[in-house]
């Protein structure tokens, strides 16, 4: 079997990693030099509006699917009319404008911050009055890792915030007073059969997702909710592949983030600690295969390895350490790698690997 994958990058270049001992093929459409999932399958050089290469994807892929959450949806769509697809199109339509996205989560149940659309300044100012301060401007589209968000503390920063984004369409959030984030990984198959990892915590720098611990400690009482709200999510998308859903916690309850419509960061430690991986998960469901145990044997911490990296010998020192580099070249800001920590020891370890790391 052959899966076609729109992009492929790290998260592409998982996939790819996870498809070989299942006797699987990758192809990954790319239009970005050397990219990181190079080593692990084959590419096509080109960009998402190539509608040769496209039309190459959808000739030699049994099912495509894709890594990037910002392929076009006209493309999946067409893409859709003569190969098999997977996760819906719906479902980036849904996730790619983050007012969109509030509103389905809103229907589906679950909830979401104090939320307005801005247009304008004067827009602005009735969102302000609606959601209060302080709050967060975002642009409704392309906003990822914390680009695109200008925050509006006092009266005093609300001239010049929408400009300040470029005078895009927006969402105005009321700031949440959350005591942490935390996201909850799923997968769906064909056959409607769901599979949900425990809960994990994640820690964020400058709006990066810099460390994770799985599961979430203390999170027991939150997974139920959890469960519930990524089900109905899934059912509703008629959903197959991997989702991720980024929560606050806010006096024990979840408060939706975001909706992420692929395999995700805060699911890496997922291939050291889960009998399944989400990327084989993903594999297995858009392949129409049954999907793999979520179970997980103790806890797991994994450590985002961003603009650098380490000394490689002080990373494998440390008891429990796994790394994983993406092949990428350094640049301040970028994902790097990261190291997942596992065993007996994994507080102590995770500390050691979070010193090198910088965060
Ligand atoms: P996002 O790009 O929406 O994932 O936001 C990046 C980070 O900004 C989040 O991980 C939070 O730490 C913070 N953040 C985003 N939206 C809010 C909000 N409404 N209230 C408080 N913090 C927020």
């Amino acid at each position: 079997m052959r899966v076609g994958v729109l992009g492929g990058g790290q998260l592409g270049r998982m996939l790819g990693q996870a498809a070989l001992p299942l006797g699987v093929k990758c192809t990954f459409l790319e239009g970005a030099p050397a990219p990181s999932a190079a080593p692990t399958g084959d590419v096509i050089a080109a960009d998402y509006d190539d509608a040769v290469a496209l039309r190459a994807l959808a000739e030699v892929a049994d099912v495509v699917t894709w890594e990037f959450e910002n392929v076009p949806v006209a493309v999946a769509e067409r893409l859709a009319e003569h190969v098999a697809l997977h996760p819906p199109p719906r479902a980036l339509e849904m996730s790619q404008d983050r007012l969109t996205e509030k509103r389905f989560l809103s229907e589906a149940g679950v909830g979401v911050a104090p939320h307005a659309a801005v247009d304008d300044e004067d827009s602005l100012r009735g969102a302000v009055a609606q959601v209060g301060l302080p709050a967060v401007l975002k642009t409704r589209r392309m906003g990822y890792d914390g680009k695109g968000q200008h925050w509006v503390r006092t009266p005093a920063d609300v001239p010049g915030a929408h400009a300040a984004l470029g005078g895009v369409p927006c969402i105005l959030e009321g700031a949440v007073p959350f005591t942490r984030e935390l996201s909850v990984i799923a997968a769906r198959g064909r056959d409607g059969q769901i599979a949900v990892w425990p809960l994990v915590e994640n820690h964020h720098q400058d709006g990066i997702l810099r460390w994770s611990v799985a599961p979430a400690p203390g999170s027991e009482a939150l997974q139920d909710a959890a469960r519930r709200h990524v089900t109905r999510l899934l059912t509703q998308l008629d959903y197959v592949g991997v989702i991720a859903v980024e929560f606050f916690e806010v006096s024990g309850e979840l408060i939706a983030n975001e909706i992420a419509p692929r395999v995700h960061n805060s699911g890496h430690w997922t291939i050291e600690g889960s009998v399944t991986s989400q990327f084989e998960n993903h594999l297995r469901a858009v392949l129409g295969w049954p999907l793999g145990s979520t179970d997980v044997s103790g806890r797991v911490a994994c450590v985002n390895l961003i603009g650098e990296v380490p000394a490689i010998r002080e990373i494998l020192r440390v008891p429990g350490a796994r790394l994983h580099l993406y092949g990428k070249s350094p640049r301040p800001g970028r994902k790097l790698g990261h190291v997942t920590v596992v065993g007996p020891q994994v507080d102590r370890s995770l500390e050691e690997i979070r010193r090198l790391a910088g965060c």
